[in-house]
């Protein structure tokens, strides 16, 4: 499993972390929902709430695999942008889909990040792979992953160091292994706020 490469298209300014929407894609387990949204505030420091669900279409739908285009969601976050006025244009949007997602030329991802930067989704399937994918297990992956693609929201591309959240994972142990922290030299690139740990 690979995870989408999109930090080409991302500005390489440095970018404060924006208050955030979680917004459910489908049915998702709102009590995961909250518990991310307060891992997020206590890593990362940032303001977070639960926003409308998004509906999955079928449409969407890759036919063979069955997985999502992450895409489309990507789309419908930034139509949702758009429509929006003041705050709702200053907030980054994160769509979280139990469901299983791919992306165009590379097959299944964990999750992407838009190329305008303000929306990105996380695809819950794949974080239930492997053994010990228990609530706990499955909360961890979650923030892992989330704070990845918050990561490039922020301009951080992917890094080589094993042990940092942006490093690019293509199996699930890869991601178990690095944990949600950034490397001394991604925090310092993005100098984000409130991430004390290593
Ligand atoms: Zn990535
Ligand atoms: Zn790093």
């Amino acid at each position: 499993m690979r995870v989408l490469k999109l930090r080409r298209r991302i500005p390489r300014r440095r970018r404060k972390l924006r208050p955030i929407e979680l917004v459910p894609a489908g049915g998702v387990d709102r009590a995961l929902l909250d518990a991310l949204g307060r891992d997020l505030q206590g890593e990362l420091g940032v303001q977070w709430w639960v926003g409308d669900a998004l509906p999955l279409r079928d449409e969407w739908r890759e036919t063979e695999s069955g997985l999502y285009r992450s895409i489309h969601l990507i789309h419908a976050l930034m139509e949702r942008a758009q429509g929006g006025e003041g705050n709702a244009r200053r907030t980054w949007r994160l769509a979280i889909a139990d469901a299983g997602l791919c992306a165009e030329g590379v097959g299944e991802v964990f999750g992407e990040a838009a190329m305008e930067g303000c929306c990105a989704v996380v695809g819950i399937q794949p974080l239930r792979g492997g053994s010990g994918a228990d609530g706990q297990v499955l909360r961890a992956r979650l923030l892992t992953q989330a704070v990845h693609e918050l990561g490039h929201l922020a301009g951080a591309g992917h890094c080589r160091r094993a042990s940092c959240v942006m490093y690019p994972s293509r199996h699930i142990a890869d991601s178990d292994h690095k944990g949600h922290t950034f490397c001394a030299e991604c925090r310092d690139a993005l100098k984000l706020r409130g991430v004390q740990k290593t």
